[in-house]
């Protein structure tokens, strides 16, 4: 699947139309009166929330969105056709952002329909103006042009959990063994180039988890890749700092520099409950697994564990864990 998780649209919604200038005419009546029907309302645009899609690819070719005007007034006090109203299908948790001034306009968070852009009002026709005063009015409005407004969409992704670790920590591979998600694994860096989203059943239930493109120092000022990613995990509810037993560096500075990364881009994301899972402890012997965790647990972190995606130690465990927290 392509990932695509940004478009820039131009939203048009439709103007009203305008109203009608018309007298009746009929036979043997001399001076009909003003019958001009007013404009058609134009279409609007509408953002419609669905959490059964996940990704923005269906815009990756469409850069203006112009709903239908409204029909002009005609005679006969006719009123205009009002102008077909657009609806675009957006995953659940897209977000919506002026693209000249970067301002949040919709969060998109509910699965429901979101007004992008009103139509314009239809214009008055000259029946409207009649008045004792004034029998054949030869005043109409025109239509209100519709609204428009140039947008970056952006999705961020709903996931529960959020998987936060430097490049070959095991990321994927641990979503590859726990989920149907089928990341792409190799052995060197930036191998995984989009978040992946893998759904986890538990029992009943079900919960997602994102896999992060490797974060690496300096991510959050704009360096490497991480950065384009961090947006997804903003809303992530739990996230699970991957840190590689075998490893040049030790999981304590491991850790520091994800925290560091993730602090610099947004202190709230330190705020999230938050899991270190030491990964690949397969390589390691239990003297050396038993120290790891343990420099951790002295440090009252409730939430630590050692885990193989090779041989499914402690994956189990992990997972209950987690579990419990979503749904309980
Ligand atoms: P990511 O960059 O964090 O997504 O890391 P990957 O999942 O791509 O894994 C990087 C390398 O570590 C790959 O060669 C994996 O086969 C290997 N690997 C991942 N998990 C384990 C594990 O639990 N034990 C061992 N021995 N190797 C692992
Ligand atoms: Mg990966």
């Amino acid at each position: 699947m392509n990932f695509i998780d940004e478009a820039l649209l131009e939203i048009k919604a439709g103007s009203g139309g305008s109203g009608c200038l018309s007298f009746r005419r009929e036979k043997y009546i001399p001076r009909g009166g003003p019958d001009g029907g007013d404009g058609g309302r134009g279409g609007d645009v509408f953002l419609k929330a669905n959490k059964n899609i996940n990704t923005l690819v269906d815009f990756h070719h469409k850069k203006v969105i112009q709903a239908k005007n409204g029909r002009n007034g005609s005679g006969k006090n006719m009123k205009g056709q009002d102008g077909e109203s657009i609806f675009l299908s957006v995953p659940q948790g897209t977000v919506v952002l002026d693209a000249d001034t970067g301002d949040l306009i919709i969060d998109c968070n509910e699965e429901k329909d979101y007004l992008l852009a009103k139509g314009g009002d239809g214009g008055l026709g000259n029946a409207r103006f009649k008045s004792s005063t004034n029998q054949a009015p030869r005043k109409i409005t025109k239509g209100e042009d519709g609204e428009s407004i140039n947008i970056k969409l952006e999705l961020r992704s709903l996931a529960d959990v959020g998987l936060v670790g430097f490049p070959n920590a095991g990321k994927s591979t641990f979503l590859n063994t726990v989920s149907s998600a089928k990341p792409k694994i190799a052995d060197y860096p930036f191998t995984t180039l989009r978040p992946h989203l893998g759904t986890i059943k538990y029992s009943d239930n079900s919960f997602v988890i994102a896999d992060i493109p490797g974060i690496i120092e300096g991510a959050s000022d704009g360096h490497g890749l991480g950065i384009k990613f961090l947006k997804h995990i903003s809303r992530t509810g739990i996230l699970l700092f991957f840190l590689e037993a075998f490893s040049e560096i030790s999981v304590q500075d491991q850790f520091l520099k994800l925290k560091k990364e993730l602090g610099d881009f947004s202190e709230k994301l330190l705020e999230k409950e938050f899991y270190i899972v030491v990964t690949k402890i397969d390589l390691i012997d239990e003297e050396t697994r038993f120290e790891t965790l343990n420099t951790f647990n002295a440090k009252e972190f409730a939430n630590v564990f050692g885990i193989s995606s090779v041989t499914g130690e402690g994956v189990q465990e992990l997972l209950d864990d987690i579990s419990r927290k979503i749904f309980i």
